[in-house]
């Protein structure tokens, strides 16, 4: 098998700011690349914007800036999400980026050129002035346009067109072999129903007196791409295609590509037709997330509704965000975000369960054991039901990790409240002090190595707080992390100190 692993997110187009749904992608995609690294795989994780397109260039506009001004400010605060979340991107993919993206969209653009699979026709399409796009019969309300309220204009332009309609047959074969894999099943079958019905050749360009922001297509300066081979292609200009052939050979095809439902379509359609006219590897596989609803209502801005992650993370912290994400959004599924709810688990799961379990087991070895890990190792039977909770992460189910996780941290708090080492110190069976201690701090280890691929920061402090070094302390394997006695008897441990502080 090989030893690398790519990872990609979608590109969020940037004419808002980020909202929690970008959040979620992000964290997801960042556990799943920390958890292929803690099982020594070289992983490269990539990020980015969608930048170009009408829209952006009608906020330019109103606002008297340059498109790229405005690209460069709104980029920003995405790229800025990696510390504010606390990800692992190993690099930030702009389809504005001249230099890093246009070569390789424009390779990709000769690739299907060559393929016979682009040509030139006329386009006839309804076109709303008001949002500068064109809208389908579908989309209108009474003849208009739901957003203006005016009638599209009938207009006809000269496109180049993507002969999508080919690629049929080969995609059908390669989702239902598994040769590019869908998870979760029903969105496979989804598609498959999607592209039995028929699929259509796609425009692929628009004028440049039109779309004059983006790339050009080569060799036909009068026409700009659209958004297809424009922003697609930034899975393989990110790697390194178009600019450096041996970066790109090493990382493609994706390991994962994680996206949103809604654009199941673009990825598991017309990115796969593209790759396969480009004579181009498919994807392993593709993994599609479901939507966040906020406080049970679709977010909107008309609602007031949308939540905003830097919010959540400036009071609670990256990792108290990132565990909500995790736990309380099934991963294949669309879930919701309250701030009651968020402050319930905070509280109980967190504060109350894992932040007190670390700041009681550290206080009693400062009083109990001399501040020390005591000599003695003994397992604890708990372990066995978490070891076979591990598995479920192959299958990206995050909310059933995190449970083990907390029913192991439970499990320990439990041990306490039985054992009671004050008691038993007080009464000077120091030897059952010693027992108890150490099975408190491995648990506290194993509950470190697991909580590392969600809640980094957490799972950092508790690795400091028992004195295990970094990187030395870190594992090859998860499996290998939970191998009983690693600690070493007579390792300082640290003072106690609050990981989650209570709010009321
Ligand atoms: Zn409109």
């Amino acid at each position: 098998m090989s030893n690398k692993f790519y990872i990609t997110t979608s590109l969020p187009y940037i004419n808002s700011r980020p909202h929690i749904g970008h959040a979620l992608e992000l964290v997801q995609t960042d556990v799943i690349a920390r958890w292929q690294r803690f099982h020594s795989r070289e992983v490269f994780f990539l990020t980015g914007t969608d930048e170009h397109g009408s829209k952006i260039a009608k906020v330019a506009k109103e606002e008297g800036q340059t498109p790229e001004a405005v690209a460069e400010r709104n980029a920003r605060l995405f790229s800025e999400l990696k510390e504010i979340l606390n990800l692992t991107n190993d690099d930030f993919i702009r389809t504005s980026d001249r230099d890093r993206h246009w070569p390789g969209a424009q390779a990709l653009w000769r690739r299907l050129l060559a393929s016979g699979d682009i040509y030139k026709d006329t386009y006839r399409g309804l076109y709303c002035i008001g949002c500068e796009a064109f809208i389908t019969e579908k989309e209108l309300v009474n003849g208009c346009c739901p957003i203006h309220l005016k009638e599209p204009e009938a207009i006809e332009e000269e496109n180049y067109f993507f002969r999508l309609s080919k690629y049929a047959e080969p995609l059908i074969e390669a989702i239902s072999s598994g040769k590019f894999k869908i998870i979760p099943e029903n969105r496979a079958t989804e598609i498959i129903n999607v592209i039995k019905t028929g699929l259509t050749d796609i425009s692929f360009s628009r004028p440049a007196d039109k779309l004059p922001w983006g790339i050009p297509v080569p060799d036909d300066p009068a026409h700009t791409m659209y958004v297809w081979c424009d922003a697609l292609s930034n899975y393989i200009t990110g790697i390194g295609f178009g600019r450096d052939e041996a970066l790109f050979k090493k990382w493609w095809p994706a390991d994962l590509q994680v996206i949103g439902k809604d654009i199941l379509r673009f990825h598991a359609a017309i990115w796969p037709a593209m790759l396969l006219s480009a004579k181009l590897p498919l994807p392993k596989v593709l993994f599609v997330h479901g939507f966040i609803s906020s406080g049970g209502h679709k977010m909107s801005k008309s609602l007031g509704n949308v939540v905003d992650p830097i919010e959540i993370v400036d009071k609670y912290g990256a990792d108290a965000t990132r565990y909500y994400l995790l736990k309380e959004i099934p991963t294949t599924e669309d879930g919701d975000f309250s701030w009651r709810r968020f402050e319930e688990v905070y509280n109980s799961e967190l504060a109350n369960n894992l932040g007190n379990l670390v700041s009681r087991v550290l206080q009693m070895t400062a009083k109990f054991t001399n501040g020390q890990v005591p000599p003695i190792a003994t397992e604890l039977p708990q372990l066995s039901g978490l070891l076979s909770s591990i598995d479920r992460f192959e299958g990206y189910d995050f909310a059933r990790v995190l449970t083990a996780i907390d029913n192991f941290t439970t499990s320990l708090n439990v041990l306490v409240d039985e054992t009671k080492p004050w008691e038993l110190f007080k009464t000077g069976r120091q030897d059952e002090v010693d027992h108890v201690i150490y099975q408190l701090l491995e648990g506290l280890r194993i509950d470190a190595a697991l909580l590392s691929p969600f809640l980094p920061g957490v799972a950092d402090r508790i690795y400091e707080a028992l004195g295990l070094d970094k990187p030395s302390w870190r594992p090859l394997r998860w499996e290998d992390a939970l191998v009983w006695g690693q600690l070493v008897p007579g390792q300082a441990v640290a003072e106690p100190s609050i990981l989650f502080p209570k709010f009321s």
